[in-house]
């Protein structure tokens, strides 16, 4: 296994057992050697992907390797690989584009422990540029940033930057431009504005769905020239639906869906709708929103074909109200499936979603309540630390085949927590030069 910057590479030997290997310095430095059979590395105490001659490796061309036993040797470099992140000595530096906005300060209270990367650099407007960041953001979230994220220098678009990753909360009447420039520039960025999520090369992703469309960051001819790319994550309302969507698609194929959100004030922004506007009060139109609902999901349900998405062939129509929630996206829809199903089939197809083993993964990424009266924004906002989608109450609907519930994060699922779970995906993936 050998270790540089970012990268883990690991290698198979061969050879006449016993082979000696040293294990990483965090684990102790210890030398451990391996019999014929069942290897265990001491410190970590699991079995290893090994051989020849282990029971974890074939013998002969003719032998397989039982899938379970890759998985389970695959997830023990997984977690080598996020214990030397974890270590502290080897964080990758990141930048937030729109530091001061309210996905900015989520970006940035999401980031303050994480296991693989460090706040390095901070973006915002002309207004900010020049102030340390604790002189200048109105912070409304509950956990403090710290002390070395407050002293920071908030820069401009535009001037040189060191980290790798950017993090993207940018207004979108800048974030096409701004996004763009970094791409060229060798950046990855990691966007939340609706700016770029359309374009036919610029993957739409939620990883535990769609983590396949990465493979459009190749097409991507700043990726060729200097390493840089634009990735996107959906909507905030997008991402609770084509979650809850996507096991029934994957099993039935949706046909068409009809839906109706609630959404949450945060999801305007800071300062957002007015309070006299929006207390006691819903407003039955999202400036925009409506659109981006009935054609985000298709992107994200789609296949990759090539150098683009054949988009998945539903229909939806939508709409959306502003409630007087703080945080959490809540809907309700109605679909149409092609190969009918029972109730029974449709929630255990809910309830079979795995997740990814990343540093923001929730335990479970889609939770199917029995009880008709979750999910709830004040019971679930904060599942999974706000990453995992909650649904419930399913029924049957008198015009297309089932209606149910369903709630997310939106600023957590739906914006940073998205964005970050992305690049810790593209990180382990390899995509970050
Ligand atoms: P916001 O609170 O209004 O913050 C906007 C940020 O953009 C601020 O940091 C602002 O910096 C910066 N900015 C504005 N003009 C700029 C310029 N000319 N140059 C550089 N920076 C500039 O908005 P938000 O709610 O965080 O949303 C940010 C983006 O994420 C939007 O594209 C939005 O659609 C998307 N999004 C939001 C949510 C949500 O739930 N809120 C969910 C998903 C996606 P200054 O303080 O210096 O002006």
């Amino acid at each position: 296994m050998n270790m540089n910057d970012d990268k883990i590479k690991v290698t198979l030997l061969g050879g006449d057992a016993p082979i000696n290997f040293e294990t990483l310095d965090f684990e102790g430095n210890n030398i451990v050697s391996y019999g014929s059979d069942a290897p265990v590395l001491t410190n970590l105490g699991k079995r290893m992907l090994y051989g020849p001659g282990s029971i974890f490796f074939a013998h002969t061309e003719n032998e397989q390797i039982r899938t379970d036993e890759l998985y389970e040797a695959v997830n023990v470099y997984k977690s080598i690989y996020y214990k030397i992140k974890s270590s502290g000595k080897m964080k990758i530096k990141v930048g937030i584009l729109g530091c001061t906005g309210a996905v900015g300060q989520k970006f940035i209270s999401l980031l303050r422990d994480h296991p693989i990367f460090e706040i390095y650099e901070l973006v915002a407007s002309e207004n900010s540029a020049g102030q340390r960041y604790r002189d200048r953001v109105n912070w409304k979230e509950a956990v403090p940033y710290s002390e070395k994220t407050g002293n920071i220098t908030i820069k401009k678009i535009g001037d040189p930057l060191d980290a790798k990753i950017l993090f993207s909360g940018l207004d979108s009447s800048v974030a096409g431009e701004a996004e763009t420039f970094y791409a060229e520039n060798g950046f990855a960025v990691v966007s939340n504005s609706k700016n770029h999520r359309m374009v036919d090369n610029v993957p739409l992703v939620i990883p535990e769905v769609n983590k396949e469309h990465f493979k459009l960051i190749h097409s991507q001819q700043s990726y060729n020239r200097s390493g840089g790319f634009i990735v996107t994550n959906p909507n905030c309302a997008i991402v609770v639906m084509a979650m809850a969507l996507f096991p029934i698609h994957r099993d039935f194929g949706l046909s068409k869906v009809m839906v109706t959100t609630m959404q949450a004030i945060s999801g305007a922004g800071y300062p957002g709708v007015p309070s006299l506007d929006i207390l006691g009060n819903v407003i039955p139109h999202i400036a925009d929103e409506e659109k981006k609902v009935e054609t985000e999901a298709q992107k994200i349900l789609g296949v990759l074909s090539g150098n683009k998405i054949d988009f998945a062939d539903f229909k939806v129509s939508a709409s959306c109200n502003r409630v007087p929630v703080r945080d959490g996206h809540s809907m309700s829809f109605s679909f149409e499936t092609k190969t009918k199903a029972t109730k029974d089939e449709i929630i255990s197809s809910l309830r079979n979603f795995k997740g990814l083993g990343l540093a923001s993964s929730p335990e479970k990424v889609l939770v199917y309540f029995d009880s008709p009266y979750r999910p709830q924004p004040l019971l679930d906002a904060n599942s999974g630390n706000g990453m995992t989608v909650t649904v419930g109450n399913l029924r049957e609907c008198s015009i297309l085949d089932y209606k149910m519930s369903a709630f997310g994060h939106n600023t957590i699922r739906g914006a940073a927590g998205a964005a970050i779970l992305n690049a810790e995906f593209l990180l382990e993936a390899g995509y970050i030069k």
